[in-house]
């Protein structure tokens, strides 16, 4: 029996200001239906250190998919053509309490890992890639991960807790549910709090690339290094918003200068085709701080862009 196959609501049928705001308009599906891929929200922004607002993102990444069309015309990609890919919905965590909810969150993958869906996730701040990652190791095994952010998120505690928005990779490194030696960290800058703050992430193994080394560069011929240093294994994609320089990206929590162009994190994500993607989020945006809706709209249409390398998309 071929599966049935969705399509985004097109712009001919529905004006794109009307309808159900699903991303990119397509079916609103549940945990329950078999999807080769999921559009998932998570509504959560209480691991936050500084201006809060993500909870509010994955509404907005949703109202400003509205104008992505099925087709990707630089890399020709068609995923809607091959995979049933649909938007669950949110996770419904509990916003007064930040451990429950990431349980919530585990429990929630876990069972979209279960019947083979792939997930693709609005956030939400970047605590969430924490229970993410614990349900994609007992899978999986530990991921490789290619992760855009102006931070490396790899404090030891924030305010003496173990879990929040700048901690995960280091509690990830910790549960051994990446491996280190496949895991490149790209676009980080800004002030830290000891000069050495970059070299702990350097010293379990990851590739470290600041912003400074991409500035007036293609990232293509690095995302050719990475992908040979990868070779085969499951990989995951984190893009945290605030790796792209504020110019284009105001909307988030945590903002540092000088970062990322949005051809060049194009690049990134268009230069992990052919590695075994098993997931991948888009985190960090802040609707309050960007009232025109751009921050939201590139969000939207990089996690397009991941759904476009992800393992039997076929290519026109
Ligand atoms: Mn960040
Ligand atoms: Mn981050």
């Amino acid at each position: 029996m071929t599966k049935e196959l969705f399509q985004p609501l097109s712009g001919n049928t529905m004006p794109r200001f009307g309808g159900p705001a699903t991303f990119m308009r397509l079916p609103a599906c549940t945990l329950e239906d078999d999807l080769d891929v999921a559009f998932v929200g998570v509504p959560f922004d209480i691991g936050t250190s500084n201006r809060p607002g993500a909870r509010l993102a994955p509404r907005q990444i949703r109202d400003e998919s509205r104008m992505l069309r099925p087709y990707n015309m630089a890399t020709r990609a068609a995923p809607f053509d091959a995979l049933r890919v649909a938007d669950v919905g949110d996770v419904p965590i509990n916003t007064f309490n930040l451990l429950k909810s990431i349980d919530i969150i585990d429990s929630y993958f876990e069972a979209l890992l279960a019947r083979n869906t792939l997930p693709l996730t609005m956030g939400g701040d970047h605590t969430i890639v924490l229970p993410i990652l614990r349900a994609l190791c007992r899978r999986h095994g530990p991921v490789g991960v290619v992760h855009v952010d102006a931070h490396a998120d790899v404090n030891d505690t924030m305010f003496g807790e173990k879990i929040a928005h700048g901690t995960p990779f280091r509690r990830a490194v910790e549960e051994g549910l990446i491996n280190p030696h496949r895991v490149a960290q790209i676009g980080l800058r800004g002030t830290g709090y000891a000069a050495d703050d970059f070299d702990w992430p350097r010293n379990q193994g990851f590739r470290v690339v600041p912003a400074e080394e991409c500035w007036y560069q293609s990232l293509t011929p690095l995302m050719h290094t990475i992908r040979t240093q990868f070779g085969p294994g499951p990989v995951y994609i984190s893009i945290d918003i605030d790796g792209i320089d504020p110019a284009y990206a105001p909307g988030t929590g945590t903002v540092e200068i000088g970062g990322l162009t949005v051809p060049q994190v194009l690049e990134i994500i268009r230069g992990c085709h052919g590695m075994h993607i098993v997931g991948g989020d888009l985190v960090e945006v802040s609707p309050p701080y960007d009232t025109s809706g751009n921050t939201a709209l590139l969000a939207a249409s990089l996690l397009f862009e991941m759904l476009c390398v992800l393992p039997g998309v076929p290519r026109r």
